[in-house]
């Protein structure tokens, strides 16, 4: 019974910056094993939520939820912070990212920015984390490419030794913000792969993306926002093969 209880929740989340409301009141449940793909317009609000779910940005009202853990507050509306700084590193470890534009250490090799965050930030033994590094980088196909430094890659190897740095910190879930926007179209499939891959282990995944025919073959519900509100939300077979909001029709149609 312990899979009754979300991994992620988020609960009536507004956010605005400043006077300008971006995020007005918005619900989504992530529960173990879930992929939950958020799509929508530029500037819909896809980005905010999930930097506003695992803490990278405060929000002014509502709930974010981490496996039945409600976040703390200190302050309201546009003064409220998360209270609790080790809570905040709880969640935020939990919840690991992938950029749209990777994020790696310049002056870091792969093997370093892999295995750096969890000897740093979670005090994992060096020799247990280099093991752990490796095993996820040739997990996602690189793992000859330990001693080099992110220039010379490829940009789907940069972003590859980015998923393998989200997993090297063992979270519970991981949120991806439009993991394959970067990238050729050449190189856009061998992230997708990974990711296939990882769904299809049962990882616990929010992902951000333009790219609707991976929304429709990884995602177990697929949410589309429009300016900050769920507008429409469903299984990936209904959702696209049929819309019901002139909106989700309208955005499809121009994206396919
Ligand atoms: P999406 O990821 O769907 O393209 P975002 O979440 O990035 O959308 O942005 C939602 C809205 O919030 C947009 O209107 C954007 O301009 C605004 N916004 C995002 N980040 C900031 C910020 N740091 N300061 C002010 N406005 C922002
Ligand atoms: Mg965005």
């Amino acid at each position: 019974m312990a899979d009754a209880t979300p991994v992620i929740e988020i609960r009536n989340l507004h956010k605005a910056y400043g006077a300008l409301e971006v995020i007005k009141g918005v619900d989504i449940t992530a529960h173990k094993g879930d992929v939950v793909s958020l799509i929508g317009s530029s500037g819909s609000g896809k980005s905010t939520i999930l930097r506003c779910a695992n803490l990278l940005e405060d929000s002014q009202q509502g709930d974010i939820i981490f496996k039945g853990e409600p976040v703390t507050w200190r302050g309201s509306g546009l003064g409220r912070h998360p209270a609790d700084a080790k809570q905040v590193l709880r969640i935020r470890t939990n919840l690991s990212m992938v950029f749209q534009q990777f994020n790696l250490w310049a002056h870091l090799t792969i093997l370093q920015n892999v295995m750096e965050a969890p000897v740093t930030v979670l005090g994992r033994d060096r020799a247990e984390a280099e093991k752990s590094a490796r095993g996820y980088l040739d997990k996602v196909g690189i793992g000859d490419k330990c001693d080099v430094y992110p220039a010379q890659l490829s940009g789907g190897q940069q972003q590859r030794a980015a998923i393998a740095r989200a997993l090297c910190m063992e979270p519970e879930a991981l949120l991806f913000d439009e993991p394959t926007s970067a990238l050729d179209p050449e190189l856009e499939q061998e992230v997708v792969r990974v990711i296939k891959d990882l769904a299809g282990e049962g990882r616990t995944m929010m992902i951000v993306t333009h790219d609707m025919k991976m929304a429709r073959d990884v995602s177990d519900h697929v949410i589309f926002l429009h300016q900050g509100l769920i507008e429409e939300e469903g299984a990936p077979d209904t959702l696209f093969g049929q819309p019901k909001s002139e909106r989700l029709r309208q955005f499809l149609s121009s994206t396919m």
